[in-house]
């Protein structure tokens, strides 16, 4: 059976995700987790999201980006998607990933092209979340998401921590004092033990720890899971403590436990799906395989069907 470590290091493989995009049979099966390739077909996703009570979040599919000529076109999808959101009135926000606008190449860069997202989200009332990528850039990511909040308000952007982290814990005492809107979420990268807990009953205390943290701020933050245990931990501490259903949100991923997501929206909680779409979807199919191996069995299945 492949493990989590293996699938992560073939999320990586430049040759296999040639191989992988190019081939349609392939593509086709990865529909369950992607909503398509063009701004059009995640639009319909959102719309259909949107009619069960689900709000949404664009993520255009394009990390670690070559050049300074690919971040623009990034910027350009990105500030395209914002102008389709106000035009047809679908409720959703923009999550973006901080290599996809050139961290790997320059980090001021990537603070620029951030900063004209950030801008013209602010202007149209939306808000922009910054992703949290692996390890060897946790420290920069909080640094140009701190300049960003510095410039604009608290609902224009946010950022997202990672319970596996040790240092977790701080940067999220650290970045409430600001205060931040954080997206909690355990973590999808491969990382060693120096910076991150191995166990995954570790990983899952931090985040009830951290989840009661930003409970308890009385700003507005995003719970990501699809772990039954971190959801009950939440909506029993959040009852606990009389914080209200409009508080905060839960967040899942497009195509993961959409029962629960259909479940939890009729329950009156916010319930936001992260929409994945374009055509770079390799790394980010990986993951979520990574994330349930189970879903190999899913894929396979549908390949021979
Ligand atoms: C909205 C959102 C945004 C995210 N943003 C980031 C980010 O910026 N940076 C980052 O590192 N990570 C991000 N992640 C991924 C996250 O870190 C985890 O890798 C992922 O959510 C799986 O963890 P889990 O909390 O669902 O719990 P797990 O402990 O992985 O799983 C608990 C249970 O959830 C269900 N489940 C989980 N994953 C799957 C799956 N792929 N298919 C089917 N069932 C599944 C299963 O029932 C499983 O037993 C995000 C996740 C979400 C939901």
């Amino acid at each position: 059976m492949l493990t989590r470590s293996a699938l992560i290091y073939l999320s990586r493989k430049e040759g296999l995700k040639d191989f992988a995009t190019s081939f349609s049979l392939f593509k086709k099966l990865t529909t369950r987790f992607i909503a398509g390739e063009t701004i059009d077909e995640a639009i319909t996703a959102i719309r259909e999201l949107n009619s069960h009570g689900c709000t949404a979040s664009f993520d255009h599919l394009n990390e670690s980006v070559g050049s300074a000529a690919e971040t623009e076109s990034e910027v350009r999808e990105y500030l395209d998607v914002l102008a389709q959101i106000s035009a047809t009135g679908i409720d959703s926000n923009v999550s973006i990933k901080l290599t996809q606008f050139g961290l790997d190449i320059d980090a001021e860069l990537a603070y620029q092209n951030a900063r004209r997202v950030v801008e013209d989200a602010a202007r149209r009332g939306n808000f922009v979340r910054v992703d949290m990528e692996g390890s060897n850039v946790t420290q920069v990511t909080i640094d140009i998401f701190k300049r960003l909040r510095s410039e604009f308000g608290l609902n224009d952007v946010g950022i997202v921590v990672q319970s596996y982290l040790y240092r977790t814990e701080n940067d999220v005492r650290d970045l409430l004092k600001i205060p931040a809107r954080i997206r909690l979420c355990k973590g999808a990268y491969n990382e060693p033990p120096e910076v991150a807990f191995p166990e995954k009953q570790k990983v899952d205390e931090n985040y009830v720890r951290v989840m009661q943290l930003l409970l308890s701020s009385g700003t507005y933050h995003g719970i990501a899971t699809h772990d039954p245990k971190m959801i009950e931990a939440t909506i029993n501490f959040a009852q606990r403590e009389g914080i209200g259903k409009d508080a905060f949100e839960f967040q899942m991923l497009y195509g993961i436990r959409r029962d629960l997501q259909e479940q939890l929206a009729r329950d009156g909680y916010g319930l936001r799906v992260y929409v994945p779409y374009g055509k770079h979807w390799y790394p980010y199919f990986m993951r979520r395989l990574a994330e349930r191996p189970a879903n190999i069995w899913f894929v396979m299945k549908n390949l021979f069907r």
